[in-house]
């Protein structure tokens, strides 16, 4: 018995075997066409980051004394001045390789740490630059956020700033500016006049509509009219907190205008879809399924229209499309109907 079982299991081994050797040499090539990372990378415009190297992180110089930071998906700015540094949102887990890109460039002191908002992902290494008399800078409603997370990765703000604030070191003007509540409250621009450059975190990705329900938006209508107000600025190049490089004022205008299209094209939706039509095609008897149900096809059908024009020319849109036309409706459905 025991002969006749392993017989018959080195047979069905070999046989396996030879199958796997059999696919290995000729299923890879018979197949249309194999599979690469590519394939994975992306369904609409894509663009690929560049390696980060064995350091894990790039700086590039955008102008005299303003450094970019990045490490890929992240990003920020620091201001080396020959009074010390002013550096921007400690990137969470990556405040280490932030003060070894300060060090290739300068041994000043870091003097102040602005903080655009409360966020973890942005500024969850804070605590590493606390302390010998570091300044910490933040929108009074970041300052108040922090104080009800208690996170000692992120300490509270020394200055806690209304609507403006200016920052003036080594020479340089820096304008902390709050445009209004969006995403979150507090969120501000970090702006260089003299240098044209602006730091506006998690709005306006250059090439990518906004991350998820509108960057988990508080509110829609203001935050599209911040970034209008933002556009008002004399800048040639803004930094967004992500991606691996900066964006120029065009691709802040681009973005702008995803958020106006996707807002018409709610609209239009909500025109398009009819919620008795959607009723009498429906199986469901539960009313709230059904409200479920319409919203979904007005969703679907404004993400429709958006796509010819968007899906090609942003990141991210088979991503938040959708979430977008959703938040839109709700705030025709909640705050001001079409
Ligand atoms: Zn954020």
């Amino acid at each position: 018995m025991f002969t006749k079982f392993g017989t018959y299991y080195f047979r069905i081994s070999r046989l396996l075997v030879i199958l796997m050797v059999a696919w290995f040499f000729f299923g890879c090539a018979a197949s249309p066409r194999s599979l690469s990372i590519d394939d994975f990378a992306s369904d609409g415009y894509y663009e690929p980051l560049p390696p980060l190297g064995e350091k894990g992180y790039f700086i590039k110089q955008l102008a005299p004394e303003v450094y970019f930071f990045s490490t890929g998906a992240y990003n920020n700015i620091f201001i080396a001045t020959s009074e010390g540094v002013v550096i921007t949102d400690p990137i969470k887990g990556k405040g280490k390789l932030l003060k070894k890109a300060i060090s290739e460039v300068t041994s000043q002191p870091v003097k102040f740490m602005v903080y655009s908002h409360s966020h973890i992902d942005h500024i969850g290494d804070a605590y590493l630059f606390a302390g010998n008399g570091v300044q910490i800078v933040a929108h009074v409603e970041t300052g108040k956020a922090l104080k009800r997370y208690r996170d000692k990765n992120r300490p509270l703000p020394h200055i806690n700033f209304g609507t403006n604030y200016s920052l003036s070191i080594g020479g340089i003007n820096i304008e902390l500016i709050y445009m209004g509540e969006g995403h979150g409250k507090g969120n501000s621009i970090i702006y260089i006049p003299s240098r044209k450059i602006m730091m506006y975190v998690d709005l306006v990705t250059p090439k990518s509509v906004p991350f998820k329900n509108f960057a988990y938006t508080s509110d829609i209508y203001t935050q599209m009219k911040a970034i209008e107000k933002a556009l008002k600025l004399d800048f040639d190049i803004y930094v967004a907190g992500h991606l691996h490089r900066p964006g120029t004022k065009e691709e802040m205008k681009e973005i702008l205008e995803y958020y106006r299209e996707s807002k018409k094209a709610s609209i239009e939706a909500i025109k398009n879809i009819s919620f008795l039509d959607v009723r009498s095609k429906t199986k469901t008897k539960d009313v709230e399924r059904l409200f479920g149900e319409y919203l979904d096809t007005v969703a679907e059908e404004c993400y429709r229209i958006l796509k010819p024009k968007w899906k090609h020319r942003l990141m991210g849109f088979e991503a938040f499309t959708k979430g977008h036309c959703d938040i839109w409706t709700s705030y025709h459905r909640t705050q001001k109907a079409p």
